[in-house]
């Protein structure tokens, strides 16, 4: 069955076909000067999801992630305020500092939402040999100018720049707010007159000490790594605009293969109640911790997202949460009561449920219809344990809640103890007491939740 994707570029869905056997896959990492918030776990957690539905066809992947750790911009427009300076600043930390503590911190967020490791996640600051060789790729294939010690990449020598999100010539920009620039689109490539004098990251190079431009490592690494031309590029879709308009003017003017990259994907935004954009320069983001701290499990989130298809924008709040997690809870409620190992009584029945939900994931991810499904089969009085759990373990896949490693939990006796007396304070309505017991509960790595019958406690 042919998986269907909707490519940014061509505009419309498209059935998937790799350009070799091993699915070149190149997703744009974080920034690391903050914590990732949880618009930027949607953008993973959809890359997520669109490898485990490649991987559930059969295909094998090559999974590409950069990690952004060169001071950058806080505009797209060459302009702003350098990023990692600004962690740096508000933490009392130096730029490498604050760039390894939240790339730590990252890989443990995506840890927790079983998300699966990129086959490669590749530092900028790594990379900076790759990203001069490319720029002088640029330069000897003409497609650069200097101006006040900065290398500028000519828009203008391309003839289709912009096609990702149809910016025709016409549609160009008028304001040019760099005067050095030759066409408002232009960019650059590599920085030696820095606005931030107290820049801390910088590199030699033939133009001079300094950085590459923010588009560079994305084009260096993902040639690296993946070859001159591959398959699958994706990133939240902000970045189709200037970021990955700018990769594709680059690698096509540097490498000459046209497209350089098949098919593109973008995820849409998390925003919040007033309709803004989750994003870590407006210090409106939420992250995994926060929740968790909230007595939300990380997979509650992941269940969340799957709810809605990556296409649509989600708006964030705690009801949606509270709803995600009690279906999330039921389902691993009702796993855990099937009886008995997974097996194959109704062959017939079960076919059908894999086609049904292999066309529905394979219809752009829709994973939405996909969950459906998989209420229907715990449901169908025509399958048995054997089958559903078989079933389940096979849909897991492309969901990744690793149902497989799910036990019925053994709660301690002290955390028992604690749920007990809070019960009692409860039936008391003696609320601070309750939530005192909550928090204690919270401590011993245990959430508890109140239920018709008393309370529900689970690990976090
Ligand atoms: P950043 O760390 O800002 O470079 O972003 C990492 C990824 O998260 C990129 O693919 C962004 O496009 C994506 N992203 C940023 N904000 C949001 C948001 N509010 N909702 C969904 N994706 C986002
Ligand atoms: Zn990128």
């Amino acid at each position: 069955m042919d998986i269907l994707l909707y490519n940014t570029l061509t505009k419309r869905k498209e059935p998937f076909k790799p350009i070799k056997e091993v699915v070149g896959f190149y997703a744009c990492g974080p920034t690391v000067y903050h914590y990732v918030h949880i618009g930027n776990l949607r953008s993973f957690i959809f890359e997520d999801v669109l490898k485990r539905v490649l991987l559930f066809n059969n295909f094998q992947v090559n999974h590409v992630m950069n990690i952004t750790d060169v001071g950058h911009l806080t505009s797209d427009a060459d302009e702003g305020e350098d990023k990692m300076l600004k962690g740096a600043k508000r933490e009392n930390k130096t730029v490498w500092e604050v760039a390894e503590y939240y790339t730590q911190s990252f890989l443990e967020d995506i840890k927790k939402l079983n998300i699966l490791m990129p086959n490669i996640i590749c530092k900028a600051t790594d990379h900076i040999k790759e990203q001069i060789e490319l720029i002088q790729k640029l330069e000897k294939n003409g497609f650069t100018y200097q101006a006040d010690g900065n290398v500028y990449f000519d828009t203008s020598k391309l003839e289709d720049y912009g096609k990702l999100v149809n910016i025709t010539k016409e549609k160009r920009a008028r304001v040019k707010k760099d005067s050095n620039k030759k066409n408002p689109e232009d960019f650059v490539l590599w920085f030696t007159k820095s606005k931030f004098q107290d820049q801390e990251m910088k590199w030699d190079s033939t133009w001079g000490c300094g950085y590459p431009g923010w588009h560079a490592e994305c084009s260096a690494m993902a040639s690296k790594y993946l070859g001159e031309q591959f398959d699958i590029h994706c990133g939240g879709q902000d970045l189709a605009p200037v970021h990955h308009t700018n990769e594709i003017a680059q690698s096509e003017a540097a490498f000459g293969k046209k497209p350089w990259v098949k098919y593109w994907l973008h995820n849409e935004f998390v925003i919040l109640p007033k309709g803004e954009k989750m994003s870590k320069s407006g210090d409106n983001f939420q992250t995994l911790d926060a929740i968790k701290a909230k007595g939300f499990s990380p997979l509650d989130l992941r269940y969340l997202f799957l709810g809605t298809v990556y296409r649509k924008q989600l708006m964030f709040n705690e009801k949606a949460l509270v709803s995600a997690r009690t279906a999330r809870k039921k389902l691993f409620d009702r796993f855990l009561a099937l009886t008995g190992e997974h097996g194959n009584d109704n062959v017939e029945l079960q076919k059908r449920y894999i086609e049904q939900f292999t066309a529905e994931v394979n219809d752009d991810l829709n994973t939405p219809k996909a969950l459906a499904t998989m209420w229907e089969v715990l449901k169908d009085d025509e399958l048995s344990d054997h089958d559903k759990k078989y079933l389940l373990l096979q849909f897991d896949k492309v969901f990744g809640f690793n149902l497989g490693d799910l036990q019925t939990e053994n709660i301690p006796a002290n955390v028992t103890s604690l749920a007990e007396e809070r019960l009692i304070a409860r039936n008391q309505k003696d609320w601070k007491k309750a939530d005192t017991l909550r928090d204690k509960i919270s401590v011993l790595g245990y959430s508890i939740d109140d239920t018709n019958e008393g309370y529900e406690v689970r690990k976090k």
